[in-house]
């Protein structure tokens, strides 16, 4: 930065030294001699968003959360499954090494992991995240996510769309398998 008394571009750090967020230098003007402080922030790397439109948008950890949190609202998933989930598209994401990354790529992301999660959360992200237009492609969808389930799906690692107990406590007309 240029000196604050006589705007000479150029100075000398006469001391450095760490604070909190950053380190704080004391310069020499060049020319001058007067002395001036800075503080230098250390900064993580931007990484930014493209959105549909192409606009660009810093990316927002929180932001990323609470999508994930609205889809996954009064679902029986343990404490800290979201956190986890964000931390781990995080990692994802700052691994590709990039400065920007389109925001697909990161709906993907989510969609991959609420899929192995909870189906409802993933269908509530998915119906958002993908603006299902009509109730057809919603549908496919579902279709899509059954028709794994019974091919492939390890239904065990899924949470039961009710507890077990909520559908045996359905009253009079309960069936027994017996
Ligand atoms: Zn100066």
């Amino acid at each position: 930065m240029n000196c604050p008394y006589c705007n000479y571009h150029d100075s000398k750090v006469v001391d450095s030294r760490d604070v909190s967020d950053g380190i704080r230098r004391r310069r020499e003007c060049l020319a001058c001699g007067s002395r001036f402080t800075t503080y230098e922030r250390i900064q993580t790397v931007g990484l930014f968003v493209i959105k549909k439109d192409q606009r660009r948008e810093e990316f927002n950890r929180d932001k990323l959360a609470s999508g994930i949190r609205k889809a996954c609202e009064k679902r029986p998933l343990p404490t800290g499954t979201i956190d986890r989930v964000v931390q781990d598209i995080e990692a994802e994401l700052y691994s590709l090494s990039k400065s920007e990354i389109p925001s697909a790529v990161i709906g993907d992301m989510v969609m991959n992991r609420l899929k192995k999660l909870d189906y409802i959360a993933y269908i509530r992200f998915a119906s958002v995240y993908r603006q299902f237009t009509d109730i057809t492609a919603l549908k496919q969808e579902i279709d899509s996510l059954v028709d794994g389930q019974e091919k492939t799906v390890d239904m065990t690692s899924q949470l039961p769309l009710l507890p077990a107990d909520d559908l045996l406590a359905g009253g009079k007309r309960r069936r027994t398998r017996r």
